[in-house]
């Protein structure tokens, strides 16, 4: 399968401001990964989104008036918590965050690649419809999936969010787009650590399309992967996806500081490959993972090596 690294320089100019955990070292610490150790794989520029893109899943108001809060020095707050920091370079990764996973999708579809890592900040999982939340402005995964249906007739487009935090955004998104659309559902499901911020993602909730597990602090590899094959793989089998996009924090390794889980290095490497198989299986291979959470530097640099490594 070929697989290839969507990445950007773009990505370092989002500062967050001193001691914010979403910080440009993040991608800094994976430059260094891929330089490193997967020379073999392709390193890819993303272009930036438009309004028209990111309108397939944000209001074109909404986006300009995020557009309007970007400083010209400094910082400016685009959420009441003040953890959505701008800042002169913002709007730039914003945009090719996005961007990256439509760059990704329009490769899949020309024949180039079968597999995407976005190696892209800012993550996009907890931004809802008009709210910027948890780190992320606009819901990068969403924005892929919809024009993974609208423009390349991949209409079955299941989300897996597998970050230590519930995706409220993608949840609320899916949500709302499968009562619009019942005829081509978006299938999202996430494991999440519960009870943790943003204290959503219950599993009574579920229906056929969206699938929440909290799971206990503490949980560990073997326990998180029995889960999904218990009640994630049976869903996503009967859905049969055509394109598994992948929300792919890392937040739930045991040594980051945001959260409680204990998720080790190879438990990545074996979820990653259970979901390699799905996609195999249904989507002729195709995976797009994008990057969510992850907020120990060398935590996020092994993890993403053993998810790359289980991908290629
Ligand atoms: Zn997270």
């Amino acid at each position: 399968m070929k697989t290839a690294i969507y990445t950007s320089d773009a990505f370092l100019s989002h500062d967050t401001g001193a001691n914010h955990p979403e910080c440009s070292s993040r991608i800094e610490m994976l430059n260094h990964l891929f330089e490193e150790e997967f020379q073999n794989i392709p390193i890819k520029s993303p272009y930036d989104a438009t309004e028209e893109d990111i309108s397939l899943a944000h209001p074109v108001d909404h986006i300009y008036n995020l557009m309007d809060r970007l400083p010209d020095t400094g910082y400016a707050g685009a959420d009441e918590a003040g953890e959505c920091i701008l800042s002169p370079g913002s709007w730039k990764a914003i945009t090719k965050s996005v961007g990256a996973g439509l760059t990704a999708l329009q490769d899949i579809n020309d024949g180039e690649i079968t597999r995407a890592f976005c190696a892209s900040r800012p993550p996009g999982h907890h931004a809802e419809s008009t709210k910027p939340m948890g780190f992320c402005f606009f819901n990068n995964a969403f924005i892929t999936a919809r024009a993974a249906q609208e423009r390349f007739n991949l209409n079955k487009v299941a989300i897996v969010d597998f970050d230590v935090h519930h995706g409220n955004g993608t949840d609320a998104l899916t949500r709302n787009h499968n009562e619009k659309h019942p005829d081509k559902p978006i299938f999202y499901a996430s494991t999440h650590q519960y009870p943790l911020w943003p204290m959503s993602g219950l599993p009574e909730d579920n229906t056929d399309h969206v699938i929440n597990v909290g799971l206990p602090e503490g949980t560990n590899g073997p326990e998180l992967i029995k889960v999904y094959e218990d009640k994630i793989f049976p869903a996503l089998n009967a859905y049969k996806p055509d394109l598994l996009i992948l929300s792919s924090g890392f937040d739930a390794h045991k040594d980051d500081p945001l959260a409680g889980l204990n998720l080790e290095n190879h438990d990545f490497a074996a979820l990653t490959a259970a979901l390699v198989g799905i996609a195999n299986k249904h989507a002729k291979g195709r995976i797009i993972s994008l990057l969510e959470g992850g907020y120990n530097l060398e935590a996020l640099k092994s993890s993403v090596r053993a998810h790359l490594n289980a991908f290629v």
